[in-house]
């Protein structure tokens, strides 16, 4: 049986009336940038969060950019982030002229680790970018105190945890992104909620850095030939927004859907000892990725793809051992964890169509893997 890792297809054909029908009536109202499809979708996206300020741009690597901008990080600035994420997140700070400084992550959440982070803060130290990968957030409690101690600013990169939740001693459940100054969304195809192109989100409580942040991405304007400053060219297609408005309303059960395909994956893998599940007290995973660890990965990634399933690693190098930052002269000893997950994480498939029969033919294939009787 073929198991494809993601498949866009399924949920296209579900929802396709009503995606065509949007596309045409923005087509029809010629409101192809910003405007109010875009507008819509901000005023909808905002409430779903339970924040009062969202801001659509091109995409998500630009709304890290634009966040850090509003922050005043430039040039001889530090920003810290994981060593265990995506590029975008560290090419958003070089935009900037400041210099990206790594920490390593937690073993059990991979996430950045908050007992790391204090080591690594110099006088040049301006923020601190989270990460809540693969859906699941960052410990936002810790992270928030050390921040506070030491006069930083705070932009989560939620890229991957649309809905995801944390708890925040004092504050209680609160959505990924809404915790820090600024909270960061990527609508690239394949995410939770995923735009027909590139999109992306800022999201923020502070209401004139949301202003300003709207000019940036704007030109530095908030009327046609009124620009108070330079911005750059980052805005949401009226397209794009269309398109998320529609499928926002489906989010929770998209959801809903990727935690019951997990819990499953979670309760067959219990009695497989060689193969972990990541462990997250206090947070509420979305599961933009579903990723087990173990020593066997290549062999168990080589088992799968013979019996037809894709799998995927997040991030078969982790950020400071690429070529790309080898000029910060790290090696792979400043990041234990995060240079050893290199070789042992893997992403089983994960899409909130994924068939109940698929899911058990996978689940069946890797208990084979481990000689299980299922
Ligand atoms: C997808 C992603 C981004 C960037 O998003 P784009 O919309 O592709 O620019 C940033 N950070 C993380 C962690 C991501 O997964």
């Amino acid at each position: 049986m073929k198991v494809p890792f993601v498949d866009l297809k399924e949920q296209q054909e579900e929802i396709k009336v009503e995606i065509n029908r949007a596309i045409q009536n923005v087509i029809d109202s010629t409101q192809y940038i910003k405007g109010n499809f875009v507008s819509e979708f901000e005023k909808n996206f905002a409430s779903k969060l339970n924040i009062p300020y969202c801001i659509g741009v091109g995409n998500g690597t630009d709304a890290i950019y634009i966040a850090l901008k509003m922050l005043g990080v430039g040039f001889n600035d530090e920003v810290i982030t994981t060593a265990n994420t995506f590029i975008a997140t560290a090419e958003a700070i070089t935009m900037t002229g400041a210099k990206p400084v790594f920490v390593d992550c937690e073993l059990s959440t991979f996430n950045i680790d908050p007992n790391k982070i204090e080591n690594k803060i110099s006088d040049r130290t301006k923020a601190i970018i989270p990460v809540h990968l693969y859906g699941l957030p960052a410990n936002m409690g810790a992270i928030m105190k050390i921040a506070r101690n030491h006069g930083l600013y705070v932009i989560e990169d939620s890229s991957q945890a649309h809905l995801a939740e944390v708890f925040v001693e004092g504050a209680g459940w609160k959505k990924a992104g809404t915790v820090g100054d600024f909270g960061t969304f990527s609508f690239y195809p394949g995410k939770n909620l995923g735009a027909f192109g590139d999109a992306g989100v800022i999201i923020t409580n502070n209401e004139s850095l949301a202003i300003k942040a709207r000019m940036f991405a704007d030109h530095g304007r908030l009327s046609k030939y009124n620009h108070d400053f330079e911005g750059i060219n980052s805005r949401m297609d009226g397209i794009q927004g269309a398109i998320l408005n529609i499928k926002l309303n489906y989010l929770e059960k998209w959801t809903a859907a990727r935690r019951t395909i997990a819990a499953k994956y979670n309760d067959a893998f219990k009695s497989i000892p060689q193969l972990s599940i990541p462990n997250y007290p206090e947070m509420h995973h979305v599961y933009h990725l579903y990723v087990v660890r173990t020593e066997k990965r290549n062999e168990l990634q080589k088992y799968l793809t013979q019996n037809e399933i894709s799998t995927g690693i997040h991030y078969p190098i982790a950020l400071p051992n690429l070529p790309a930052y080898a000029h910060l002269g790290y090696s792979r000893e400043d990041f234990p964890v995060a240079s050893m997950l290199e070789s042992q994480v893997l992403s089983l498939p994960m899409f909130p169509e994924l068939k109940e029969i698929q899911l058990d033919y996978v689940i069946e294939k890797i208990r084979e893997f481990y000689n299980k009787k299922s």
